[in-house]
């Protein structure tokens, strides 16, 4: 069974080939097989304990034959093969981002990407529109004290081009302002509100930081403020 967010996960993805990179205890691919989402899917992971852990997971569930294991960082685990749907969750956007930028070579052609990530999604937002991509969904999900986004996209001939705040905050999650995303917000104004109080406005050295969380909390207010 997965849970919620991996299960969301699932719901988007499409095609019969899955790449899941940072595949851990490779669940995803499991389940996604299992309910006939997908036929094959490599799982890659960069780490030797949880690449054992997916490589034992497989066996376990007799799927050596449908789900392939494999060592690497990244992207650079394909060898420019053509798959439909590319998920890599569960790490925060910098380091998606990263992975996108540096391995999106060797991949043979421009599957649906679906991107969990845990942390700021500004730079995840930046690079698949860098890469051509548009945004097709995008949900946020509430876990306890955690929140979690999850960026589907898909390759099209016409590319949007994104504003900055769109880049920040999500097309899709600005036009939807579902309850999960909105409570975001207003988590994320009250923190920097928080480190705001906290900061000395007399020292110098401190001006740069107190501009950059001006900026945050007044971005949320319009956000907030404003009607879709
Ligand atoms: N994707 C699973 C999920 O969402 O539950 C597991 C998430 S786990 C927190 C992140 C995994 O990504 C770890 O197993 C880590 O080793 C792997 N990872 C981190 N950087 C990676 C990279 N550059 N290439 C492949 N795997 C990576």
């Amino acid at each position: 069974m997965l849970d919620e967010r991996l299960n969301r996960v699932m719901e988007y993805i499409t095609g019969d080939t899955l790449v899941d990179i940072g595949s851990d205890h490779a669940y995803l691919p499991i389940e996604a097989y299992h309910n006939d989402k997908i036929k094959f899917a490599v799982c890659g992971e960069v780490v030797e304990g949880p690449y054992q852990s997916t490589v034992n997971n497989i066996r376990q569930h007799e799927l050596n034959d449908k789900i392939e294991a494999r060592l690497g960082n990244g992207l650079k685990v394909l060898n420019n093969e053509d798959v439909d749907t590319i998920t890599i969750c569960g790490m925060g956007g910098p380091l998606i981002a990263q992975i996108l930028k540096e391995g999106f070579g060797h991949v043979g052609n421009h599957p649906r990407l679906i991107l969990q990530a845990n942390t700021y999604t500004y730079p995840v937002r930046k690079a698949i529109s860098e890469l051509g991509y548009t945004i097709t969904n995008e949900d946020v999900l509430k876990d306890g004290r955690h929140f979690y986004e999850i960026i589907v996209c898909d390759f099209y001939p016409k590319q949007k081009n994104y504003t900055e705040k769109e880049l920040k905050f999500g097309p899709v999650n600005l036009e939807n302002r579902t309850e999960a995303f909105i409570d975001k917000l207003n988590w994320e104004l009250e923190h920097h509100k928080r480190i705001l109080k906290g900061i000395d406005s007399t020292a110098e050295k401190n001006t740069e930081k107190i501009d950059e969380l001006n900026l945050k909390i007044s971005e949320r207010h319009e956000v907030l403020n404003s009607e879709s």
